[in-house]
């Protein structure tokens, strides 16, 4: 029965009171005209902010021609939006989603079939890494591991094994005749902004290598130039075979794809894979207009100059409230700070003074702003983390 005074959807989000009515830039308006600093936006998604003239343009443009006509036919946009991420990249082909999840499910099933062609199909285990996010499907809760998400869905999807990133020699203990690839995140978004050390991922390369094995990166968060480089794995000097990307690479519309060599790929012939919507002619537009800026000439390094005075600033800050603040994580803007207080108490605390962070693993807030903030966006941002901080800091003080 309908009920005025409480809401009808599943409550799988304990949201917050607030609701946007419309955005621009790295600001949001809330239906009650508050004006919020946007540093989560909509979790490294908003790549370049809300209301972007150029998203707004190529959405508008192709809403008036075509929306959607089903992967039976040619899309002339999706052929040159693979090809541009092919160019850009270690990879050859690509296959479209339309979720982060759905692009690693694609992973998964890529590197799963590679095997069984190759005339293997007893390889079918991967193995991911402690801390790990890869999505909320039954396969990608598996390969995350973290068992409050996979507890009271019936049984855990078989084939995935998990050990501690860094530790090799429970990672040989774990690779067998039945294993696959292995597959992590070289930045732990959800996990806490925890950077996989390059000389681990080196490694891993090298383990991949020698048993036979594909190398897949979730790239879901740290890539289309959040932390500064069209990919994250690009400041480590390691490919991967296989790559799942989504968040940013949409703007905010739904977009997630798959990018492999065309080895790594060799088992997705026709029929063996498919999806309704993914690379709809909408998506597509919008996935062209947002690589349009993020490789346009200048736009990486600016994201690399603000991240790096972003950082700078932070470091200030948690210097000036070590009771609240334990350290700065990550890279480009794609900022972690773990704190000594609750993450969710202190971003309510951002909240309060109008500024949006994301709560992660580990005790940390992320910052996630728009790849496109100023220097005064970065400063507004600094004085209300500073203003969160004190308040949080007042707290502990009229407590003891
Ligand atoms: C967000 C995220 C996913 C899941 O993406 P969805 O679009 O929510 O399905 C997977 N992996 C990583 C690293 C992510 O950050």
């Amino acid at each position: 029965m309908a009920s005025a005074s409480t809401s009808a959807l599943v409550p799988t989000y304990a949201r917050a009171p607030i609701a946007f009515e419309r955005g621009e830039g790295a600001w949001l308006v809330a239906d009650n005209g508050e004006r919020y600093l946007d540093f989560g936006a909509g979790i490294a998604v908003n790549a370049l902010g809300h209301a972007h003239p150029h998203l707004v343009e190529a959405l508008t443009t192709q809403a008036q021609k075509i929306w959607h006509t089903s992967n039976l036919f040619q899309i002339p946009d999706g052929e040159r939006l693979g090809r541009r991420l092919v160019d850009a990249t270690f990879a050859d082909v690509a296959f479209f989603a339309n979720s982060g999840a759905e692009a690693n499910e694609a992973a998964i099933k890529m590197a799963r079939k590679y095997h069984a062609v190759g005339g293997h199909p007893e390889r079918y285990r991967i193995v991911t890494f402690e801390g790990a996010f890869h999505g909320r499907t039954l396969a990608t809760i598996a390969a995350g591991g973290q068992a409050k998400y996979i507890e009271g869905f019936g049984p855990k999807v078989d084939g995935f094994d998990q050990v501690p990133a860094g530790d090799f020699e429970a990672l040989d203990a774990v690779i067998g005749p039945e294993t696959a690839a292995l597959m992590i995140e070289p930045i732990q978004g959800e996990g806490g902004v925890r950077a996989i050390d390059n000389d681990v991922l080196r490694r891993l390369r090298a383990i991949c290598d020698e048993r036979g094995l594909l190398l897949i990166f979730d790239e879901i968060q740290t890539g289309v130039g959040r932390t500064g480089k069209f990919f994250a794995h690009e400041w480590t000097g390691v490919a991967p075979d296989i790559m799942t990307v989504a968040k940013g690479i949409g703007g905010g519309f739904p977009l997630g794809v798959c990018l492999a060599t065309t080895e790594a790929a060799r088992g997705l012939t026709a029929g063996t894979h498919g999806t309704t919507f993914g690379g709809n002619p909408l998506a597509m537009a919008v996935g062209n207009a947002v690589i349009d800026v993020i490789l346009a000439d200048g736009f990486l390094e600016q994201v690399q100059r603000t991240g790096l005075l972003l950082k700078q600033r932070l470091a200030a800050l948690v210097d000036r409230h070590p009771r609240v603040f334990t350290e700065i994580r990550g890279q480009g803007l794609m900022l972690g700070l773990k704190l000594n207080v609750l993450n969710t108490d202190f971003a309510a605390a951002a909240r309060a003074q109008k500024l949006l962070v994301i709560p992660a693993g580990d005790n940390v807030v992320r910052l996630l702003p728009p790849l496109i903030i100023t220097e005064d966006d970065v400063a507004q941002a600094v004085e209300r983390l500073d203003a969160a901080a004190s308040t949080l800091e007042a707290q502990v003080r009229g407590a003891a």
